[in-house]
């Protein structure tokens, strides 16, 4: 007997962000990079469930790895790319770029790539910020990632955050040309309502708000716009026994609202949408972007 798949055709991107509890930019100052090393690690377990996941919904995600993650665990960075994954960089040491100087930019991105690429044995094309922090005061890094050798990136929110965001850039792929050559940008997702752009694919915003929001989003996304969306989501959002740490109200609220709902979310999201990973949109959106530029401004700052 057949099913029939009301899914809509189009392929939206996967991407986590793999990284521990106590990397996460709101905890900065609670546990300092000196104390990392001596935290309890739950990375490996908690990737290790969503590529069990994946494998049981025969889908393939990017993981942007931490570089100080890589380092310390290269069997996972290895296990990640055998299993079909892409393997691209979340930076080495999570700082947001725009509290770093352009030279320790430089060294984050190039000691990740390298780590990476090691474990992997693959080439690292994309690039994730911690935070989504490529802001008008740190567009600077664009042109490090391409010296550096990256071909994508995917830092630039185009929505209103206290910590990120450009909230008029463009919502679509497009490519950025210096002269290191062309960064293809690939924002995360939103959908527009108004005059509103609505970040409706992953992390805090799929954890806290009800499934409804996310499925509504990607679907306004895809069958309105035809266009696929970025999904992200990192591995101790699946994970409500992580410890607890003693972050303000908001941070708290913001980092362990519902992390025991989460997986069963992701399943009715894998149910719900197909996917693939990044590389495949960067190949698509390569195709098409040039047209997309014409149509408006990607970046509205000189720089
Ligand atoms: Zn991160």
């Amino acid at each position: 007997m057949s099913t029939v798949d009301s899914r809509s055709r189009i392929v939206n991107a996967m991407s986590i962000d793999v990284e521990d509890y106590f990397h996460v930019s709101v905890f900065d100052g609670i546990v300092p990079r000196s104390e990392w090393a001596a935290m309890e690690s739950r990375v490996v377990a908690n990737t290790t469930k969503l590529l069990d996941l994946f494998d049981e919904f025969a889908v393939k995600s990017t993981f942007f790895v931490l570089g100080w993650v890589a380092e310390r665990h290269p069997d996972l960075v290895q296990s990640i790319a055998d299993r079909g994954h892409e393997v691209a960089s979340h930076g080495y040491a999570h700082r947001l770029i725009y509290d770093q100087t352009p030279e320790a930019f430089r060294e984050d991105v190039r000691r990740a790539k390298q780590l990476l690429e090691d474990s992997s044995g693959r080439r690292v094309r994309g690039y994730r910020a911690p935070s989504y922090s490529i802001t008008p005061r740190s567009l600077w890094a664009l042109d490090i990632l391409l010296e550096e050798g990256y071909e994508y990136d995917s830092s630039i929110f185009p929505i209103r955050h206290d910590r990120y965001g450009i909230p008029v850039s463009d919502r679509r792929p497009y490519p950025i040309t210096r002269k290191a050559g062309t960064l293809l940008e690939v924002p995360g997702s939103t959908a527009r309502l108004g005059p509103l752009n609505l970040p409706v694919a992953g992390g805090g915003y799929f954890r806290i708000l009800p499934y409804a929001w996310t499925k509504w989003g990607i679907d306004r996304v895809n069958r309105i716009e035809s266009r696929p969306v970025v999904f992200y989501l990192h591995p101790w959002e699946i994970d409500p026994d992580q410890p607890r740490l003693a972050a303000g109200l908001l941070g708290r609220f913001r980092h362990y609202r519902n992390l025991n709902a989460t997986e069963e979310r992701l399943r009715r999201l894998l149910t719900d949408f197909r996917f693939a990973p990044m590389s495949e949109l960067v190949t698509q959106a390569r195709a098409t972007s040039f047209e997309h530029n014409d149509l408006a401004p990607s970046l509205p700052y000189s720089w």
